[in-house]
C-alpha cells in the first residue's frame, strides 16, 4: 500500500480542522456550559450533540467486535461513501475503479466530486475477477469499490478475489457490506488488522430497520478514521439519531428474529417466482432482496404500479436486462405481490 500521506489529497493532509466548543471541552464533568452559545432552555435539544458519538461507538464496538477508534459514524452510508472522495481523490486528476453493476451512489459521488469512475463488468454469474479490477487501475487510482452482498444482484462476491484485491492494490479498497446481516459470510471488518488499506461500510438502514434515522458506519484503520473526523461536518450525527440508535442496539436479538423471518420469506417468494410463467430466472441471493429476470420487466413493473405494488425495475442496468429487484416485505406484502403477478396477463 502507498503511504496514507501519498493517498490523501495534500489540502486534506495539512488541513487544520474546525475545533468546536464540544471538541475543545472533552471529558471532565462540568456543571455550567457557557461555551457554545446555546440556549439554556429546551433541554435536551438545546445542546449540541457529541461530535464523535463516543457512547454510541462504545456500544457498537461491543456488538461489532471492532475498537471504537476504528469506527466512523455518518449520516447514512451515503456520508461514508462521499467522504473518501473528498479525502483522497483529487478532482479532475484521480480516478476510482468499481464493480459493475453495483450500488449507484459510488458513481454519483464520483461525478459530484469530479473524479473519473471506471466500472469493471462482473461475469455472467455476477462474480468479479481481481485481475480485471487491477487491470483497470493506473497510478491515479485511489480506491476500488466492492459491494458484497452486491446490490442489485444480491449475491456475495467471491472472498478470495476480494482478498487478492486487498493484497495487490496499492490504494484503498472499500467493501460495502450494507447487507452483511443477512449472510453468514464472515464480515471483512474482522480483517482490518491485516489490511491497512481496507474500509468496510455497514448501515443501520437494512437489517436493523432504522433507515429513517440515517446512521451509517465505516470501519477502518485509526489513521483513516482520524482523517474522516477532520473532514466531516462537526455535528454530522444528530442527537435524536444517536439516542434512537442506542435504543435499537439494546436489542440485537430482535434483529436476529427479523433476519430469520425475512430469509424464510425470501425463500418462499423465490419459490413462487420460479413457477411464474412470466419469470425466466431467479438469481441466488445473500440479502433481503432478490433479482428476477422476467419476460417483460417494464410492462410488468407498470402493471404492478397500477396494482399499488412497487418493485425496482433494473432493466436498464448492465447484465440486468428485464430484471426486477424484489425487496422481501412482510408475509402479507409478499402475498400481495405474488397474487398480483399471478393475475398478470
Ligand atoms: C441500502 C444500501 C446502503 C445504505 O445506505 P444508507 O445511506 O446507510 O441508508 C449502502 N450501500 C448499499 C449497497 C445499499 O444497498
Amino acid at each position: 500500500m502507498k503511504s496514507l500521506e501519498e493517498l490523501t489529497r495534500p489540502n486534506i493532509w495539512t488541513l487544520a480542522p474546525y475545533s468546536s466548543a464540544r471538541n475543545e471541552y472533552a471529558g471532565r464533568e462540568a456543571r455550567v456550559f457557557l461555551d457554545a452559545n446555546e440556549n439554556p432552555y429546551n433541554a435536551p435539544y438545546n445542546r449540541y450533540p457529541d461530535p464523535l458519538q463516543l457512547e454510541l461507538k462504545k456500544q457498537l464496538s461491543k456488538i461489532k467486535g471492532v475498537p471504537a477508534e476504528n469506527i466512523f459514524l455518518g449520516n447514512g452510508s451515503d456520508e461514508a461513501i462521499d467522504l473518501p472522495y473528498r479525502c483522497f481523490a483529487q478532482p479532475g486528476v484521480d480516478n476510482v475503479v468499481a464493480i459493475e453493476p453495483t450500488y449507484g451512489m459510488y458513481k454519483v459521488c464520483a461525478d459530484i466530486n469530479d473524479v473519473a469512475y471506471r466500472p469493471v463488468l462482473l461475469d455472467e454469474n455476477f462474480q468479479m475477477k481481481a485481475d480485471d479490477l487491477l487491470a483497470a487501475c493506473d497510478a491515479h487510482t485511489k480506491m476500488i469499490w466492492i459491494c458484497s452482498p452486491n446490490n442489485p444482484t444480491g449475491n456475495n462476491l467471491n472472498r478470495e478475489e476480494i482478498e487478492r484485491v486487498l493484497q495487490q492494490f496499492d490504494g484503498l479498497v472499500i467493501v460495502d457490506e450494507a447487507y452483511a446481516d443477512f449472510t453468514p459470510q464472515r464480515s471483512f471488518r474482522f480483517d482490518l488488522p491485516k489490511y491497512p488499506n481496507l474500509i468496510v461500510l455497514q448501515t443501520m438502514s437494512k437489517a436493523w430497520g432504522c433507515a429513517a434515522i440515517r446512521l451509517g458506519m465505516a470501519f477502518a484503520s485509526k489513521e483513516i478514521i482520524d482523517i474522516y473526523n477532520k473532514v466531516k461536518y462537526p455535528y454530522n450525527v444528530n442527537l435524536l439519531t444517536q439516542q434512537q440508535a442506542l435504543e435499537a442496539l439494546k436489542d440485537p436479538f430482535e434483529v436476529d428474529k427479523w433476519v430469520k423471518i425475512l430469509l424464510q420469506e425470501r425463500y418462499r417468494m423465490m419459490e413462487a417466482f420460479a413457477v411464474l410463467p412470466i419469470c425466466e430466472k431467479i438469481y441466488h441471493s445473500d440479502a433481503n432482496f432478490f433479482l428476477a429476470k422476467m419476460t417483460d420487466a417494464q410492462r410488468i413493473y407498470d402493471y404492478l404500479v397500477d396494482c399499488g405494488v412497487i418493485v425496482r425495475n433494473r432493466t436498464k442496468v448492465q447484465l440486468c436486462h428485464n430484471c426486477l429487484r424484489i425487496t422481501v416485505g412482510t408475509k402479507n406484502e409478499n402475498a400481495e405481490l405474488i397474487a398480483a403477478l399471478r393475475q398478470y396477463t
